[in-house]
């Protein structure tokens, strides 16, 4: 069962990351969909609320989301969507229902980096930096790289290239946590595809347009074998450069 001792409301980042740091066991909260499922003891909860991190900001050459934007907020929100071929329309909507949806997190999301991760995924294929109070501005893909930290997550960016991309996934049953997931953006030269749940975190790989083979590193786990995942990265593949190739799938 969770246990909190205080719960605050910092009204500064400054101040919610010094309440952070005051002891290991204090912890940020997000949605708390998934924290709730914990049985730990948390000294100082800190609630980010009142730091305006829950907005979706949009300038000519990016996107700015604020860690407290719900994973329902970006599934819905039309100008993301379109900039980016409905990658957040396709990674979210089969995430459990939308009741979750419109609690999970974006800065809970990406703070986890969990392996089945559809958040990481739809995100990695994108050209995405994530600011934090410790690191500030550094690539998605630096970040899931770093090891557990006592850190915020403050905001997502995401440039507007004007590539296509596209996501997809396999899940085992609806509501499940994926199987595998997949998504990709087609450069000029190169298509870079991003592989998830494999079932480690979401992996990338750049391959050029006319030769799509990837090696991509997989496991097996309750959900499926190695060789399972192997042959479900080859239709996942052809699925993606068929919709970012603009063709029928
Ligand atoms: C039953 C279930 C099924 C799920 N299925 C899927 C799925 O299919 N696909 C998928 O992609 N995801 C899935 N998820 C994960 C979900 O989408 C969220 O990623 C997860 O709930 C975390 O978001 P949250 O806002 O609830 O974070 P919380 O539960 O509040 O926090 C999670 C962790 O992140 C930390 N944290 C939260 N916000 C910040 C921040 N801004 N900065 C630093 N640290 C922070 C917390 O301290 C905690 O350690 C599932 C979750 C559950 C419980």
């Amino acid at each position: 069962m969770l246990r909190i001792n205080t719960i605050v409301f910092p009204e500064t980042i400054d101040e919610a990351y010094t309440l952070l740091s005051k002891n290991k066991k204090n912890r940020v909260l997000g949605g708390m969909i998934w924290l709730k499922m914990e049985d730990i003891q948390i000294p100082c909860a800190i609630d980010l609320s009142k730091l305006s991190l829950d907005t979706i900001e949009e300038t000519e050459e990016e996107f700015k989301i604020g860690a407290m934007v719900t994973l329902r907020e970006m599934e819905i929100n039309e100008p993301l969507n379109k900039s980016f071929g409905n990658v957040f329309k396709d990674a979210f909507k089969d995430i459990v229902g939308v009741q979750m949806r419109n609690m999970a997190t974006l800065g809970g999301s990406i703070y986890s980096r969990f392996g089945f991760s559809d958040v990481i995924c739809a995100l990695l294929c994108l050209e995405c930096e994530v600011e934090t109070y410790k690191h500030g501005r550094i690539s998605l893909e630096e970040f899931t790289k770093l090891d557990y930290e006592q850190d915020i997550v403050e905001y997502i960016y995401i440039k507007k290239t004007g590539l296509q991309s596209a996501f997809t996934c396999v899940r085992n049953s609806s509501t499940d946590i994926c199987t595998l997931n997949a998504s990709c953006t087609k450069y000029e030269d190169h298509y870079k595809f991003c592989i998830g749940a494999r079932p480690a975190i979401a992996k990338v790989y750049n391959c050029p347009l006319d030769d799509v083979s990837l090696d991509v590193l997989c496991g097996s786990n309750m959900r499926g074998s190695k060789e399972y995942r192997e042959k479900l990265v080859e239709g996942l593949v052809t699925r993606l450069v068929r919709k970012v190739d603009g063709d029928a799938c």
